[in-house]
Protein backbone atom coordinates (compact mmCIF):
# COMPACT_ATOMS: atom_id res chain seq x y z
CA UNK A 1 0.00 0.00 0.00
CA UNK A 2 1.05 3.29 -0.79
CA UNK A 3 2.54 5.47 2.02
CA UNK A 4 2.83 9.43 2.14
CA UNK A 5 5.22 11.06 3.22
CA UNK A 6 3.76 11.42 7.28
CA UNK A 7 6.46 14.64 7.16
CA UNK A 8 4.00 16.68 6.03
CA UNK A 9 2.03 16.33 9.25
CA UNK A 10 5.00 17.89 11.13
CA UNK A 11 4.58 21.50 9.36
CA UNK A 12 3.59 24.01 11.48
CA UNK A 13 0.57 25.95 10.17
CA UNK A 14 1.73 29.39 9.40
CA UNK A 15 -1.11 31.80 10.53
CA UNK A 16 0.93 34.82 9.85
CA UNK A 17 0.14 35.86 6.81
CA UNK A 18 -3.30 34.24 7.13
CA UNK A 19 -3.89 35.96 9.97
CA UNK A 20 -2.86 39.61 8.54
CA UNK A 21 -5.10 39.45 6.33
CA UNK A 22 -8.28 38.77 8.53
CA UNK A 23 -7.28 41.51 10.59
CA UNK A 24 -6.88 44.13 7.69
CA UNK A 25 -10.29 42.82 6.17
CA UNK A 26 -12.24 42.91 9.69
CA UNK A 27 -10.55 46.73 9.49
CA UNK A 28 -11.29 47.53 6.15
CA UNK A 29 -14.80 45.81 6.60
CA UNK A 30 -15.80 48.49 9.38
CA UNK A 31 -13.75 51.25 8.03
CA UNK A 32 -14.29 51.33 4.27
CA UNK A 33 -12.98 54.28 3.51
CA UNK A 34 -9.38 54.45 4.88
CA UNK A 35 -7.00 53.67 2.56
CA UNK A 36 -4.11 51.60 4.18
CA UNK A 37 -0.24 51.80 3.64
CA UNK A 38 1.04 48.67 3.12
CA UNK A 39 4.62 48.54 4.58
CA UNK A 40 5.09 44.73 5.16
CA UNK A 41 4.80 43.50 1.52
CA UNK A 42 7.74 41.32 0.67
CA UNK A 43 6.92 41.36 -2.97
CA UNK A 44 7.77 44.23 -5.77
CA UNK A 45 5.95 46.66 -6.65
CA UNK A 46 7.55 48.17 -9.62
CA UNK A 47 7.66 47.23 -13.05
CA UNK A 48 10.24 45.23 -14.99
CA UNK A 49 12.77 47.26 -16.83
CA UNK A 50 12.56 48.48 -20.61
CA UNK A 51 15.93 46.55 -21.54
CA UNK A 52 14.38 43.64 -19.67
CA UNK A 53 10.79 44.10 -21.46
CA UNK A 54 12.21 44.76 -24.54
CA UNK A 55 14.33 41.28 -24.99
CA UNK A 56 11.33 39.39 -23.58
CA UNK A 57 9.24 40.82 -26.67
CA UNK A 58 12.09 40.13 -29.17
CA UNK A 59 12.17 36.55 -27.56
CA UNK A 60 8.22 35.92 -28.13
CA UNK A 61 9.11 37.05 -31.83
CA UNK A 62 12.16 35.05 -31.96
CA UNK A 63 9.63 31.77 -30.78
CA UNK A 64 7.63 32.46 -33.82
CA UNK A 65 9.59 32.25 -36.45
CA UNK A 66 11.56 28.87 -37.72
CA UNK A 67 14.83 30.57 -38.16
CA UNK A 68 14.94 31.95 -34.59
CA UNK A 69 12.69 29.05 -33.10
CA UNK A 70 14.05 27.31 -29.82
CA UNK A 71 13.14 23.91 -28.07
CA UNK A 72 14.57 22.85 -25.19
CA UNK A 73 16.72 24.92 -23.53
CA UNK A 74 20.25 23.16 -21.45
CA UNK A 75 18.90 22.09 -18.28
CA UNK A 76 21.80 23.87 -16.52
CA UNK A 77 21.24 26.99 -18.12
CA UNK A 78 21.94 28.49 -21.31
CA UNK A 79 25.76 29.01 -21.86
CA UNK A 80 25.63 32.84 -22.57
CA UNK A 81 23.40 33.84 -19.36
CA UNK A 82 26.02 31.70 -17.47
CA UNK A 83 28.93 33.40 -18.75
CA UNK A 84 26.99 36.62 -18.17
CA UNK A 85 26.24 36.01 -14.43
CA UNK A 86 30.11 35.18 -13.81
CA UNK A 87 31.12 38.50 -15.39
CA UNK A 88 28.82 39.78 -12.52
CA UNK A 89 30.76 38.24 -9.89
CA UNK A 90 34.14 39.02 -11.85
CA UNK A 91 33.16 42.64 -12.00
CA UNK A 92 33.23 42.52 -8.04
CA UNK A 93 36.45 40.11 -7.92
CA UNK A 94 34.73 37.14 -7.43
CA UNK A 95 36.28 34.37 -10.07
CA UNK A 96 33.15 32.49 -10.77
CA UNK A 97 33.88 30.07 -13.86
CA UNK A 98 30.66 29.90 -16.01
CA UNK A 99 30.34 26.21 -15.45
CA UNK A 100 29.59 26.76 -11.61
CA UNK A 101 26.67 28.76 -12.71
CA UNK A 102 23.27 27.10 -12.51
CA UNK A 103 20.23 28.64 -14.25
CA UNK A 104 16.92 28.67 -11.83
CA UNK A 105 13.47 30.09 -11.95
CA UNK A 106 14.16 31.29 -8.65
CA UNK A 107 15.51 30.88 -5.13
CA UNK A 108 12.95 29.30 -3.20
CA UNK A 109 12.91 26.26 -6.10
CA UNK A 110 16.29 25.73 -5.30
CA UNK A 111 16.06 26.28 -1.62
CA UNK A 112 14.10 23.34 -1.77
CA UNK A 113 15.26 21.16 -4.84
CA UNK A 114 18.80 21.28 -3.51
CA UNK A 115 18.18 19.43 -0.31
CA UNK A 116 18.25 16.29 -2.79
CA UNK A 117 22.18 16.39 -2.58
CA UNK A 118 22.20 15.92 0.92
CA UNK A 119 21.44 12.51 3.26
CA UNK A 120 17.83 13.43 5.75
CA UNK A 121 20.79 11.72 8.42
CA UNK A 122 22.55 15.09 7.71
CA UNK A 123 20.86 18.08 10.09
CA UNK A 124 20.13 21.35 9.28
CA UNK A 125 20.88 24.46 11.26
CA UNK A 126 19.04 27.52 10.55
CA UNK A 127 19.52 30.68 12.00
CA UNK A 128 16.36 32.46 13.66
CA UNK A 129 14.45 34.84 13.12
CA UNK A 130 13.95 32.78 9.88
CA UNK A 131 12.47 33.20 6.31
CA UNK A 132 10.04 30.25 6.95
CA UNK A 133 11.14 28.24 3.77
CA UNK A 134 14.15 26.93 5.09
CA UNK A 135 12.64 25.18 8.10
CA UNK A 136 9.82 23.56 5.68
CA UNK A 137 11.70 22.21 3.13
CA UNK A 138 13.55 20.15 5.82
CA UNK A 139 10.49 19.34 7.68
CA UNK A 140 9.36 17.59 4.23
CA UNK A 141 12.57 16.05 4.01
CA UNK A 142 12.84 14.31 7.14
CA UNK A 143 15.76 16.15 8.38
CA UNK A 144 16.58 17.20 11.82
CA UNK A 145 16.50 20.99 12.44
CA UNK A 146 18.82 22.63 14.90
CA UNK A 147 17.29 26.33 15.96
CA UNK A 148 19.66 28.96 16.44
CA UNK A 149 18.42 32.45 18.22
CA UNK A 150 20.05 35.45 17.72
CA UNK A 151 18.98 38.22 19.03
CA UNK A 152 19.74 42.53 19.93
CA UNK A 153 22.91 41.49 21.91
CA UNK A 154 24.03 40.62 18.62
CA UNK A 155 22.80 42.38 15.43
CA UNK A 156 20.54 39.30 14.79
CA UNK A 157 23.71 38.17 13.40
CA UNK A 158 24.15 34.32 14.83
CA UNK A 159 27.82 32.82 14.97
CA UNK A 160 29.43 29.61 14.91
CA UNK A 161 30.46 30.09 18.37
CA UNK A 162 26.55 28.91 19.80
CA UNK A 163 26.67 26.09 17.17
CA UNK A 164 26.63 22.64 18.07
CA UNK A 165 30.13 20.88 17.70
CA UNK A 166 31.65 17.16 17.16
CA UNK A 167 29.03 14.49 16.73
CA UNK A 168 25.97 17.58 17.39
CA UNK A 169 27.64 19.36 14.51
CA UNK A 170 24.94 20.04 11.92
CA UNK A 171 25.91 19.42 7.89
CA UNK A 172 24.19 21.97 6.58
CA UNK A 173 24.26 25.48 7.56
CA UNK A 174 21.56 28.14 6.47
CA UNK A 175 22.79 31.73 6.24
CA UNK A 176 20.38 34.33 4.68
CA UNK A 177 22.62 37.74 3.94
CA UNK A 178 21.12 40.60 3.83
CA UNK A 179 18.63 38.92 5.66
CA UNK A 180 14.90 38.25 5.37
CA UNK A 181 13.32 39.37 7.88
CA UNK A 182 16.02 41.11 10.07
CA UNK A 183 17.84 43.34 7.26
CA UNK A 184 21.09 42.37 9.23
CA UNK A 185 24.15 41.98 6.83
CA UNK A 186 27.37 39.63 8.15
CA UNK A 187 30.32 41.24 7.92
CA UNK A 188 33.55 39.77 6.06
CA UNK A 189 35.03 38.63 9.32
CA UNK A 190 32.01 37.51 10.72
CA UNK A 191 31.04 34.80 7.00
CA UNK A 192 34.79 34.06 7.48
CA UNK A 193 34.07 32.47 11.30
CA UNK A 194 31.33 30.45 9.23
CA UNK A 195 33.72 29.19 6.80
CA UNK A 196 36.26 28.02 8.97
CA UNK A 197 33.19 26.50 10.76
CA UNK A 198 32.05 24.68 7.91
CA UNK A 199 35.87 23.62 6.61
CA UNK A 200 36.67 22.44 9.69
CA UNK A 201 33.43 20.17 10.55
CA UNK A 202 32.51 19.05 6.64
CA UNK A 203 29.32 21.00 6.76
CA UNK A 204 27.93 22.85 3.54
CA UNK A 205 26.96 26.44 3.88
CA UNK A 206 23.55 26.71 1.88
CA UNK A 207 24.09 30.99 1.76
CA UNK A 208 20.88 33.11 0.31
CA UNK A 209 22.15 36.11 -1.46
CA UNK A 210 18.66 37.47 -2.69
CA UNK A 211 18.64 40.66 -1.51
CA UNK A 212 23.00 41.28 -2.21
CA UNK A 213 22.06 43.84 -4.28
CA UNK A 214 21.15 46.23 -1.60
CA UNK A 215 24.47 45.76 -0.18
CA UNK A 216 25.48 49.60 -0.19
CA UNK A 217 28.12 49.68 2.03
CA UNK A 218 31.33 48.43 -0.07
CA UNK A 219 33.24 46.46 3.04
CA UNK A 220 30.08 44.19 3.48
CA UNK A 221 30.40 40.78 0.78
CA UNK A 222 27.58 40.79 -1.57
CA UNK A 223 28.82 36.84 -1.47
CA UNK A 224 30.28 34.06 0.37
CA UNK A 225 33.01 33.43 -2.60
CA UNK A 226 34.30 36.87 -1.31
CA UNK A 227 35.99 34.89 1.74
CA UNK A 228 38.71 32.62 1.02
CA UNK A 229 37.97 29.01 1.47
CA UNK A 230 34.21 29.51 0.75
CA UNK A 231 34.93 26.80 -2.46
CA UNK A 232 34.86 23.98 0.11
CA UNK A 233 32.23 24.60 2.06
CA UNK A 234 29.62 26.81 0.16
CA UNK A 235 26.84 26.70 -2.28
CA UNK A 236 24.86 29.93 -3.07
CA UNK A 237 21.40 30.59 -3.87
CA UNK A 238 20.53 34.11 -5.73
CA UNK A 239 17.08 35.17 -7.60
CA UNK A 240 16.24 38.22 -9.62
CA UNK A 241 12.99 38.59 -7.65
CA UNK A 242 14.36 41.51 -5.77
CA UNK A 243 16.79 42.34 -7.95
CA UNK A 244 15.15 43.12 -10.97
CA UNK A 245 11.58 42.88 -10.13
CA UNK A 246 11.37 39.04 -11.21
CA UNK A 247 9.18 38.05 -8.80
CA UNK A 248 6.38 37.30 -11.29
CA UNK A 249 8.44 36.26 -13.95
CA UNK A 250 10.83 33.89 -12.28
CA UNK A 251 14.68 33.59 -12.93
CA UNK A 252 17.44 33.00 -10.58
CA UNK A 253 20.86 31.38 -9.97
CA UNK A 254 22.93 29.18 -7.86
CA UNK A 255 26.33 28.53 -7.71
CA UNK A 256 28.31 25.30 -7.23
CA UNK A 257 32.07 25.61 -7.22
CA UNK A 258 34.28 22.32 -8.85
CA UNK A 259 36.02 22.28 -5.48
CA UNK A 260 33.25 21.13 -3.28
CA UNK A 261 33.19 17.54 -2.17
CA UNK A 262 31.79 15.57 0.67
CA UNK A 263 32.74 11.72 0.73
CA UNK A 264 34.14 11.88 -2.57
CA UNK A 265 30.98 13.21 -4.33
CA UNK A 266 31.06 16.16 -6.12
CA UNK A 267 28.10 18.25 -5.36
CA UNK A 268 28.40 20.20 -8.79
CA UNK A 269 28.55 17.50 -10.93
CA UNK A 270 25.43 15.84 -8.65
CA UNK A 271 23.65 19.22 -9.53
CA UNK A 272 23.98 18.74 -12.88
CA UNK A 273 22.80 15.38 -12.94
CA UNK A 274 19.87 16.13 -10.44
CA UNK A 275 19.05 19.01 -13.01
CA UNK A 276 19.64 17.10 -16.08
CA UNK A 277 17.27 14.61 -14.34
CA UNK A 278 14.35 16.82 -12.73
CA UNK A 279 13.97 19.27 -14.87
CA UNK A 280 14.11 20.54 -18.74
CA UNK A 281 15.15 24.10 -17.68
CA UNK A 282 14.25 27.31 -17.58
CA UNK A 283 12.22 28.74 -20.65
CA UNK A 284 14.33 30.34 -23.60
CA UNK A 285 12.00 33.88 -23.64
CA UNK A 286 12.62 34.16 -19.42
CA UNK A 287 16.73 33.71 -19.70
CA UNK A 288 16.68 36.00 -22.78
CA UNK A 289 14.84 38.44 -20.24
CA UNK A 290 16.76 37.74 -17.49
CA UNK A 291 20.17 38.46 -20.29
CA UNK A 292 19.25 42.06 -20.01
CA UNK A 293 19.63 42.19 -16.58
CA UNK A 294 23.38 41.73 -16.58
CA UNK A 295 23.64 44.66 -19.56
CA UNK A 296 25.45 47.95 -19.09
CA UNK A 297 21.82 49.19 -19.86
CA UNK A 298 19.87 46.68 -17.69
CA UNK A 299 22.15 47.18 -14.90
CA UNK A 300 21.59 51.00 -14.74
CA UNK A 301 17.96 50.77 -15.29
CA UNK A 302 17.06 48.17 -12.69
CA UNK A 303 19.03 50.16 -10.18
CA UNK A 304 16.66 53.18 -10.99
CA UNK A 305 14.46 50.93 -9.37
CA UNK A 306 16.29 49.84 -6.49
CA UNK A 307 17.18 53.36 -5.50
CA UNK A 308 13.49 53.83 -5.41
CA UNK A 309 13.13 51.04 -2.81
CA UNK A 310 16.24 52.19 -0.87
CA UNK A 311 15.09 55.84 -1.07
CA UNK A 312 11.77 54.25 1.07
CA UNK A 313 14.01 52.47 3.16
CA UNK A 314 15.70 55.26 4.24
CA UNK A 315 12.82 57.27 4.80
CA UNK A 316 11.58 54.49 7.05
CA UNK A 317 15.13 54.84 9.32
CA UNK A 318 15.32 58.77 9.35
CA UNK A 319 11.45 58.35 11.46
CA UNK A 320 12.85 55.16 13.99
CA UNK A 321 15.99 57.55 14.28
CA UNK A 322 13.94 60.65 15.04
CA UNK A 323 11.92 58.41 17.57
CA UNK A 324 14.85 57.07 18.56
CA UNK A 325 13.69 53.16 18.32
CA UNK A 326 16.29 50.66 18.01
CA UNK A 327 16.39 48.29 14.52
CA UNK A 328 18.34 46.18 12.50
CA UNK A 329 18.42 46.55 8.63
CA UNK A 330 17.42 49.62 6.23
CA UNK A 331 20.83 50.78 5.33
CA UNK A 332 21.78 47.15 3.66
CA UNK A 333 18.62 45.64 3.01
CA UNK A 334 14.95 46.54 1.92
CA UNK A 335 14.00 44.88 5.35
CA UNK A 336 13.57 47.14 8.50
CA UNK A 337 13.47 45.27 11.77
CA UNK A 338 12.42 47.27 14.78
CA UNK A 339 12.07 46.79 18.48
CA UNK A 340 8.77 47.44 18.57
CA UNK A 341 8.47 47.84 22.99
CA UNK A 342 5.84 45.35 22.83
CA UNK A 343 4.35 42.21 21.72
CA UNK A 344 4.22 42.27 18.20
CA UNK A 345 0.85 41.65 17.58
CA UNK A 346 -0.33 44.51 19.58
CA UNK A 347 1.72 46.46 17.98
CA UNK A 348 0.46 45.30 14.58
CA UNK A 349 -3.39 45.93 15.89
CA UNK A 350 -1.78 49.38 16.78
CA UNK A 351 -0.41 50.53 14.06
CA UNK A 352 -3.39 49.11 11.55
CA UNK A 353 -6.20 50.81 14.14
CA UNK A 354 -4.49 54.24 14.94
CA UNK A 355 -2.41 54.94 11.62
CA UNK A 356 -3.34 52.58 9.23
CA UNK A 357 -0.13 50.96 8.56
CA UNK A 358 0.13 47.66 7.82
CA UNK A 359 3.93 45.25 8.67
CA UNK A 360 4.60 41.73 10.07
CA UNK A 361 4.60 40.88 13.18
CA UNK A 362 8.33 39.06 14.19
CA UNK A 363 6.45 36.44 16.39
CA UNK A 364 5.93 35.40 12.98
CA UNK A 365 9.59 34.32 12.11
CA UNK A 366 10.12 32.16 15.23
CA UNK A 367 10.02 33.14 19.17
CA UNK A 368 13.22 34.86 19.20
CA UNK A 369 11.63 37.33 16.80
CA UNK A 370 9.00 38.36 19.39
CA UNK A 371 9.06 42.32 20.59
CA UNK A 372 10.25 43.16 16.85
CA UNK A 373 8.43 44.19 13.65
CA UNK A 374 9.29 44.09 9.91
CA UNK A 375 8.74 46.63 7.22
CA UNK A 376 9.54 46.38 4.15
CA UNK A 377 10.72 49.31 1.51
CA UNK A 378 8.66 47.44 -1.79
CA UNK A 379 5.86 50.02 -1.17
CA UNK A 380 5.17 53.02 -3.21
CA UNK A 381 7.47 56.16 -2.05
CA UNK A 382 3.86 58.28 -1.50
CA UNK A 383 2.79 55.36 0.90
CA UNK A 384 5.82 55.12 2.37
CA UNK A 385 6.43 59.16 3.37
CA UNK A 386 2.62 59.01 4.48
CA UNK A 387 2.81 55.91 6.76
CA UNK A 388 6.14 57.38 8.39
CA UNK A 389 4.66 60.52 9.09
CA UNK A 390 1.53 58.75 10.52
CA UNK A 391 4.14 56.63 12.92
CA UNK A 392 5.77 59.21 14.00
CA UNK A 393 2.78 60.85 15.12
CA UNK A 394 1.77 58.00 16.99
CA UNK A 395 4.71 56.60 18.42
CA UNK A 396 6.03 60.07 19.42
CA UNK A 397 2.85 60.57 21.92
CA UNK A 398 3.78 57.06 23.49
N1 LIG B 1 15.11 33.81 -0.08
C1 LIG B 1 14.65 34.80 0.69
C2 LIG B 1 15.40 35.16 1.91
C3 LIG B 1 13.47 35.48 0.35
O1 LIG B 1 13.03 36.46 1.13
C4 LIG B 1 12.78 35.11 -0.82
C5 LIG B 1 11.52 35.77 -1.21
O2 LIG B 1 10.95 36.58 -0.55
C6 LIG B 1 13.29 34.07 -1.57
C7 LIG B 1 14.45 33.44 -1.19
C8 LIG B 1 12.55 33.58 -2.79
O3 LIG B 1 12.98 34.18 -3.92
P1 LIG B 1 12.39 33.76 -5.35
O4 LIG B 1 11.33 34.75 -5.69
O5 LIG B 1 13.56 33.83 -6.26
O6 LIG B 1 11.84 32.37 -5.25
Amino acid sequence: MLKPNHHYAELKSSYLFFNIAQKVKAYSGENPEKHLYRMGIGDVTLPLCGAVVRKLHEAVDDQAKQETFHGYMPETGDPALREAIAAYYQARGVDIPWEEVFVSSGASDELGDILDLFSPESAALIPEPVYPAYVDANVIAGRRIVHLSSGKENGFLAMPDAAPCGADAPGLIYLCSPNNPTGAVYSKEQLAEWVEYANRTGAVILFDAAYEVFVNDPALPHSIFEIEGAKTCAIEICSLSKTAGFTGTRCGYTVIPKQLEREGMNLREMWIRNRTTKTNGVSYIIQKGASAVFTPEGQREIHENLNVYKKNAAVLCDTFDRLGLWYSGGKNSPYIWLECGMPSWDFFDLLLHEAQVIGTPGAGFGACGEGFFRFTSFGTPEDTLEASARMEQLLKKR
